[in-house]
């Protein structure tokens, strides 16, 4: 069982989002945040910082189209948070990753404190095979046919896709494992935690399973959403609020039904930064030792495997 947290406010759990940028367009985003916002819902929400240089299936608006960039600032002074998710949405070598992490300080004032990988790119950290260990990454390569065993190159020294250091200099978590649970917090009692045979990222986090419109109404279930107030705990969503979610200029019915009962409940809705900062405090457990990572590594693992979990 996990340890029972006493959340700000004497807030009953905590819930956020984030957002992966992939094939998103200026009005649906507009449609999406303004929602979220009337609801009170501070989240994250994940950006490219430079337009890819080729097309690709799944590209989507960039820090480089002004008007964009404007609605990012807006957001970030209502509260929102804006993550990273790779430079851009193809793979990109160490010398545009670190022009772009320098573009996204200037561009935000910040560092991107909070990112997960695109799982196109090359630069990749720690990524496909290399998100498990001992047979728990065998069982993976056999299962995939060994195709991301090779691909994944962010934290290999000898590579162009190298940027182990930066990654370590600019991020503070990064996001691994995702489960179907509504309760993040339940399968990964232990996050933010630290893995010393991961040493390039400061801190690592799990989300819960809503990849697209579908997947997340399914998590955010009534039934879901009473029980992670009833424990306590906390979910921190994964999605693509591209896929799906807005069709003809309209926001899936569904969704905002079930995110206005959500919003009415009596919990903590901060951005993922903001919760794990506090969890970091909270929680005792700082790096995970092997037993532990064993644990979180087969119980994605069976996710993965049974629900199709990310
Ligand atoms: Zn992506």
């Amino acid at each position: 069982m996990y340890q029972k947290i006493s959340w700000p406010n004497s807030k009953r759990f905590a819930f956020t989002i984030f957002d992966d940028t992939d094939r998103a367009n200026l009005k649906d985003s507009q449609l999406v945040y303004q929602y979220l916002d009337e609801l009170n819902f501070k989240t994250t929400k994940s950006v490219w910082v430079i337009e890819g240089n080729s097309p690709h299936e799944d590209s989507g608006i960039t820090c480089d189209n002004k008007i964009y960039l404007n609605l990012l600032l807006e957001l970030k002074n209502k509260g929102f948070e804006i993550g990273y998710h790779n430079t851009t949405y193809h793979s990109s070598c160490r010398q545009d990753i670190e022009k772009g992490l320098k573009k996204f300080v200037k561009m935000f004032n910040q560092n991107p404190n909070v990112m997960a990988n695109h799982s196109a790119n090359r630069e990749n950290i720690y990524w496909g095979s290399h998100r498990l260990s001992g047979s728990r990454r065998v069982i993976y390569n056999l299962l995939t046919l060994f195709k991301s065993n090779k691909f994944y190159k962010g934290h290999d020294e000898s590579s162009p896709y190298f940027w182990g250091d930066l990654c370590k200099e600019y991020i503070t978590y990064v996001r691994n494992f995702v489960f179907s649970d509504i309760n993040t917090l339940k399968c990964c009692p232990y996050m933010p935690y630290q893995d010393h045979t991961k040493p390039y990222v400061n801190y690592w986090f799990a989300s819960s399973e809503g990849n697209n419109v579908k997947m997340f109404n399914k998590c955010i279930s009534d039934e879901n959403q009473d029980r992670l107030e009833e424990e306590g705990g906390a979910c921190i969503m994964y999605t693509h609020f591209a896929d799906g979610f807005c069709q003809n200029g309209e926001l899936s019915e569904k969704f905002k039904k079930q995110m206005k009962r959500l919003s009415k409940k009596d919990g903590w809705f901060v951005p993922v930064s903001t919760l794990l900062d506090f969890l970091k405090k909270e929680i005792k457990v700082q790096e995970i030792n092997s037993k532990q990572r064993s644990a979180l590594e087969w119980k994605w693992l069976f996710d993965k495997l049974i629900l199709g979990s990310t």
